[in-house]
């Protein structure tokens, strides 16, 4: 049961996409995943960079998925488009867009 349904709609539920929503690290490796590399894979669909290093990894498309691997290690939570004229951002913590 929900009371105060009357609010407008939880935006400031995930902490973790308003943290990053400053400047973008600089991406470690721009324009590959750096995981693909050091295992001489050259085939990925698309690039995620994880807004708390700067981690480029391959998405979920791709045979590797180096972008969730990225969080499962480190925990880091956000990750955004590594896509040219891709800006949007995804919280893993709350399967949450931003
Ligand atoms: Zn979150
Ligand atoms: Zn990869
Ligand atoms: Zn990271």
């Amino acid at each position: 049961m929900r009371v105060g349904s009357t609010d407008p709609v939880a935006t400031a539920a995930c902490a973790e996409l308003a943290e990053t929503a400053g400047p973008d690290p600089e991406a470690r490796t721009p324009g590959r995943c750096e995981d693909c590399e050091a295992l001489g894979e050259q085939n990925w669909a698309h690039l995620r960079m994880c807004l708390s290093c700067g981690h480029v990894g391959c998405c979920d498309s791709s045979p590797h998925r180096h972008a969730t691997a990225h969080f499962e290690q480190t925990g880091h939570p956000v990750m955004r488009s590594h896509e040219p004229g891709e800006s949007w951002r995804w919280c893993y913590r709350h399967a949450e867009m931003g």
